[in-house]
């Protein structure tokens, strides 16, 4: 299923020949060990001081216009970890309190030393300048500058390159004004990229998602920056993909004058290629109505029921059974490595410390097989649903022998 950051992906994928990092300081290629992708903050830290500085090369956004992004992006991570779960031990310890985003974030007026959290929109210090080789390289970055191993919690900046001035990137593709577009949709994506660092997870070279490593260098392009609407901020898939509560709520939203080919469509008939119908038969069973125009999927999951509508219309429904079992390849996505110095859980095996454990797993992809699909017109029909990483579904049914997608 093609959703806009797929779209941008395949585009820009290709056009993109000069390395520009959007990443966090310790991506930029290799093996990351040790505590640098710890959180920076997990239970025991109660409330994380922010500020904001600006600088006038940043963009055309008025200062306070700001906070407000960073307090939704919060918001969004608050949400993602609500509906996420943690893995509550390491080794045979006792239960522990791994979960995430449960901070409060307050902005304090003026940056100091003891600022927690310092945003830093369009501008660096020198010594920062000093760490990269070509600070005009970079995009936006999240840099822990201090973690304290006791108490498990780290210091860092998040920083925004400007549109103008020599700090703005030199990529042949960036956006003249990507942060000051329209509703600053590129900014708040690219915010809540950063702000997901702090958080510990890391880019993902192999996803289209939100954290995927590309993924501001893509937001930023000419190509990208007009096109997000404000649909696509309001409904970012969570980054560690359908979890067994199949939490998901997102649109998806097809151009079929635009496709190539037709979609819903059966495609393992040549008819319903070229006409978008097929000649007879099961779209007659589903309901199909005819698609001349754009049309709006929108999946709701909740409560292991799925319900999709079409068009704002009630389309389907398929109700999972507590038996129903999502078959996922999963991926560590946050992992924690404790010294012996902290101070935070007890009853760790000494064992346990040096070595990395994962706290949050993401679903690359899963399955749930043999489910049935209830349509709004009293037919049923057993299904297979099949889930992508960004949350975004396919659901086959077999035929007449044929593996048929009905929604893909
Ligand atoms: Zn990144």
């Amino acid at each position: 299923m093609k959703n806009f950051f797929t779209k941008a992906l395949f585009s820009l994928l290709s056009l993109a020949s000069t390395l520009v990092y959007g990443g966090n300081g310790s991506s930029g290629g290799g093996y990351i060990t040790g505590n640098e992708v710890n959180p920076w903050f997990l239970h025991n830290t109660k409330t994380v001081s922010y500020c904001i500085e600006v600088a006038p090369e940043f963009s055309d956004i008025p200062k306070d216009k700001l906070a407000p992004m960073i307090e939704d992006a919060f918001a969004y991570w608050k949400k993602v970890f609500s509906l996420t779960e943690a893995y509550y031990s390491i080794g045979e310890s006792e239960k522990l309190d791994l979960r995430l985003g449960t901070q409060d974030f307050k902005q304090v007026v003026t940056c100091a030393d003891s600022t927690d959290l310092k945003f830093q929109f369009g501008f660096m210090t020198e010594e920062q300048k000093g760490s990269w080789p070509k600070p005009s390289q970079l995009l936006a970055g999240a840099f822990r500058t201090s973690y304290d191993e006791v108490n498990l919690k780290g210091e860092g900046v998040i920083y925004i390159a400007p549109e103008r001035g020599p700090l703005r990137p030199r990529a042949r593709k960036f956006h003249p004004k990507p942060w000051s577009f329209g509703s600053h949709n590129a900014l708040r994506l690219t915010l809540t990229h950063e702000i997901g660092h702090i958080f510990g997870l890391q880019d993902d070279h192999y996803s289209s998602g939100l954290m995927s490593a590309r993924f501001v260098q893509l937001l930023t392009a000419r190509e990208s920056v007009e096109s997000i609407e404000d649909w696509v901020v309001k409904s970012i898939a969570s980054p560690f993909g359908c979890n067994d509560n199949l939490e998901a709520e997102y649109y998806s939203i097809h151009d079929v004058a635009g496709d190539e080919e037709l979609r819903p469509h059966v495609s393992s008939t040549k008819a319903a290629k070229k006409s978008g119908r097929l000649s007879g038969g099961i779209d007659d069973i589903l309901g199909l109505p005819d698609y001349t125009e754009s049309y709006t999927l929108y999946f709701l999951t909740r409560d292991r029921e799925m319900k999709i509508s079409l068009n704002g219309q009630n389309y389907a429904r398929i109700v999972f059974s507590p038996q129903d079992f999502l078959m996922g390849v999963e991926e560590d996505a946050i992992q924690l490595l404790l010294t012996d110095q902290q101070k935070v859980f007890k009853g760790i095996d000494p064992d346990e410390y040096d070595v990395s454990h994962t706290i949050y797993d993401k679903y690359v992809s899963g399955q749930i097989w043999d489910v049935t699909l209830e349509l709004a017109n009293g037919k049923t029909l057993p299904v297979n649903v099949d889930f992508d990483q960004a949350c975004h579904v396919e659901i086959s049914t077999v035929y007449e022998g044929k593996l048929i997608h009905i929604i893909d």
